[in-house]
């Protein structure tokens, strides 16, 4: 018989959900004819669904689990809206222009994003604290600090490096060698921004109808037969917003988004002055190494939520958790052996050049490949997909609606090779380390 490990934390739900679950939604009928079908509804389908209400649409956005039960209130509420590769990594793959397009509409997300809560009075406690970015070197912090004079001369985005003296201004570790601070991303309650998104998009018109899966898609001549759990419905255009989620519904989405499993662990409440002395400005945090620790205060900055990499892919188990719990302890080493009232998990979606696509093939539009970086991301592609559908060149305009992202050879929809490729990260971060610290 084998022996059942004592559960590391408390409960496997997110720490989101204690305030706002998603929950099952009173059915409304289904209109057999549409302007438009949406395919997922997370913060990307419920954005593109919001502005097309709004534009006089008959828009219906379905969801194969309760809204949101994806990735939407999983996630850490760390507005980044970052993009894995540099600027002379993107420069290289795609041009000049596209490099610097995508740079600059980064900031124009985040602050759509702050524009749109606000506006629209979405109750998610966001605060617009910054982010504290951890070197693991001396290398890593120069190489940092240069990239944050650049952002600051370029997009002049409130942004500068803290040396290794100067850290425990902003964090209660020696872990980093000094690291650099933007101003321009905060932190929100993810499971209640997509609350406040839900009802905002109801009230404008959009139908969701949760607990229904969209099972096919096929073209006819004016529009398309969307297939769903709850019957078909004839729908002019079609938008798929399932990033992380995607099932065989989406077959060509499906051959090019990967899921991968991201995990956080949410400690016990944890004294007011142990907070105060490890995360003293409260701020949003991430780290240079690749597969990173992401991490915060929760909004009542009495507990730390940190997230990472999962490379399991089955079942719930403790492993990960306990890599957190170790990485967590490596970082505050006086919170080695702290209680966890959560750890849960979810599923971000990659794509082959980690930059976030928004992409047309045979007349569907698809949003996604967001890279863990969606709370920004998906909300603004979300809502520039509506603009395209609406047929609003300025408004439906993005630098990232080029082509779609190349097919990951031998993959269709069963990612059993992640875990190795997590683990060769992980590898080369031990190694990056090591240099580092030599
Ligand atoms: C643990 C974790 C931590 C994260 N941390 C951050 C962070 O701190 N900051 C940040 O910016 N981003 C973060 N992210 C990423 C962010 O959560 C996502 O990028 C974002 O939520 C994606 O939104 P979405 O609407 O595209 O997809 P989702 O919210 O995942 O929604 C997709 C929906 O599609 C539905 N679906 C799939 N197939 C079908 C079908 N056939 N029919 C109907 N419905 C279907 C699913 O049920 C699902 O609800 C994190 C993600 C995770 C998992």
């Amino acid at each position: 018989m084998t022996q059942q490990q004592p559960a590391l934390a408390a409960k496997a739900t997110p720490f989101w959900w204690e305030a706002a679950p998603p929950r099952p939604l009173a059915p409304v009928p289904l209109a057999p004819r549409l302007d438009v079908a949406i395919v997922g509804a997370g913060y990307a389908g419920l954005a593109a669904g919001l502005a097309l209400a709004r534009a006089g649409r008959t828009v219906a956005a379905f969801d194969a689990m309760n809204p949101g039960e994806g990735a939407s209130t999983r996630n850490g509420g760390i507005t980044s809206g970052s993009i894995r590769p540099g600027l002379a990594t993107m420069t290289r793959r795609f041009g000049a222009a596209t490099a610097l397009g995508i740079e600059a509409e980064g900031k124009a997300a985040r602050q759509f994003l702050a524009d749109f809560i606000r506006d629209e009075a979405i109750d998610c406690d966001f605060q617009m604290t910054g982010l504290f970015k951890g070197a693991i070197g001396l290398d890593q912090y120069d190489s940092m600090a240069r990239e944050a004079e650049r952002l600051s001369k370029a997009l002049g985005i409130e942004t500068h490096a803290v040396p290794h003296a100067g850290q425990h201004a902003y964090i209660g570790t020696d872990f980093y060698r000094g690291g650099t601070v933007r101003m321009d991303i905060g932190g929100l309650d993810p499971a209640k921004f997509h609350a406040g998104l839900l009802r905002v998009a109801q009230a404008a018109g959009l139908a969701v109808h949760g607990h229904t899966p969209v099972t096919a898609i096929a073209r006819e001549e004016d529009g398309f037969h969307v297939a769903t759990a709850g019957g078909t419905v004839r729908a002019r255009q079609v938008l798929v917003c399932t990033n992380g989620y995607t099932d065989a519904a989406s077959p060509y989405l499906r051959r090019r988004l990967v899921p991968v499993r991201s995990r956080i662990i949410a400690t016990e409440e944890l004294a007011l002055e142990v907070m105060a002395r490890l995360m003293p400005r409260r701020m949003m945090m991430g780290e240079g190494r690749q597969l990173g620790f992401y991490y915060r205060p929760s909004p009542d900055g009495r507990r730390i939520l940190l997230g990472g990499r999962d490379s399991s892919r089955v079942g719930d188990p403790a492993a990960p958790t306990l890599r957190l719990r170790d990485g967590l302890a490596e970082l505050f080493p006086e919170l080695r052996g702290v209680g966890l009232d959560h750890s849960w998990f979810g599923n971000v979606a990659m794509n082959r050049d980690m930059v976030p696509r928004l992409f047309e093939k045979e007349g569907v539009l698809y949003a996604g490949g967001f890279c863990g970086s969606g709370t920004v991301w998906a909300t603004w592609l979300g809502t520039r997909a509506a603009h395209r559908l609406l047929g609003d060149a300025a408004l439906g305009q993005s630098a990232f609606a080029f082509r779609p992202p190349a097919a990951v050879p031998f993959y269709n929809g069963d990612p059993w090779f992640m875990p190795a490729i997590i683990k060769g990260y992980h590898l080369q971060d031990r190694l990056a380390f090591r240099r580092a610290r030599r």
